[in-house]
């Protein structure tokens, strides 16, 4: 193997990218084409042309989002709260710099305000020139683009606070680390009106069980609704993913009110995807 640029390697006349998730676990994907890569201030941000899945986004050698399972991901930490808070109107999205997220959470006609919080511009960029599939084109002018840490915004005194927060972070490595700590927790729970929700991604209950438990346990120690689910995401390290929710109220999903024109999530999704597996069970904080 030939070595090329930072997490390329040419093999023969071919490219190979590979995402090392830990010392065991290297994923090899081939590349058609390097299509940007960039370092920005906070990370090495790059969009791969592959082969199965299409246009990617990884950051800092981490796959993000691709073009033939992006949708997955988005529609569910998107759908999954709006579909339990009854009637959202102010939503923020923390992160989320392939704009999938807000892409979904546009589709809702009762939402009024969507803040956007991402620390990298940059991604946004590349995202919407590069990953269409995934961005959509975003103009939907609800959305309000602010490119700072969503950590030093949700700090900020604002004469509005939010129905729902969507915390569409990266792996807690370099600036997201923050984003999985009980401070920040805190803040968002002081962000949220008083039968507010919130959701975050908490990793592979395979490779990251300890994390996922984590996650529970600062949300649990702050929200009286702590509620996890579960999805399948091809390029996501083990495939099935969690998703952690911190509820002020409500509790259950309202399958029979969702009408949204997806790929993943429908009616029985919103059901079924609170059933979890026994090991998975196993993991959940009960006291
Ligand atoms: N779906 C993805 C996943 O789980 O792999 C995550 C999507 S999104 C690309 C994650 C975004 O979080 C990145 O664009 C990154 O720049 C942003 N981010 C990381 N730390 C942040 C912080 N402290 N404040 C705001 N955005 C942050």
């Amino acid at each position: 193997m030939m070595k090329m640029e930072k997490y390329l390697q040419q093999v023969g006349d071919e490219i190979w990218f590979t995402e090392i998730d830990r010392d065991n676990l290297k994923i090899n994907y081939r590349i058609k084409e390097v299509v940007y890569s960039e370092t920005s201030p906070f990370q090495h941000i790059m969009i791969l042309d592959s082969y199965d899945f299409g246009p990617m986004l990884v950051l800092d050698g981490a796959i993000q989002s691709t073009a033939l399972d992006g949708y997955i991901y988005n529609e569910m930490i998107t759908h999954i709260p709006l579909n339990i808070h009854p009637n959202p109107k102010n939503v923020l999205i923390i992160g989320g710099g392939d704009c999938g997220a807000a892409r979904e959470v546009a589709k809702y006609p009762g939402i009024q305000r969507i803040d956007m919080v991402e620390i990298d511009e940059m991604v946004v960029k590349a995202s919407k020139k590069y990953l269409k599939e995934v961005s959509g084109d975003l103009s939907d002018p609800r959305v309000n683009f602010i490119f700072k840490d969503g950590t030093a915004f949700v700090k900020e005194k604002r004469d509005y606070l939010y129905d729902v927060i969507i915390v569409d972070s990266s792996d807690p490595v370099g600036p997201a680390v923050k984003l999985f700590e009980l401070e920040f927790y805190k803040d968002l729970y002081n962000n949220l009106h008083e039968d507010g929700l919130m959701v975050c991604q908490s990793e592979s209950p395979f490779f990251y069980p300890e994390m996922m438990v984590n996650i529970q346990k600062r949300l649990k120690s702050i929200f009286p609704v702590v509620k996890l689910y579960m999805a399948t995401v091809p390029t996501y390290p083990g495939g099935f993913w969690s998703f952690t929710l911190g509820s002020k109220k409500y509790r259950e999903p309202n399958p029979e009110a969702f009408d949204k024109d997806t790929k993943y999530v429908n009616k029985g999704i919103i059901k079924s995807c609170f059933q979890l597996p026994n090991f998975v069970k196993d993991l959940l904080i009960t006291d």
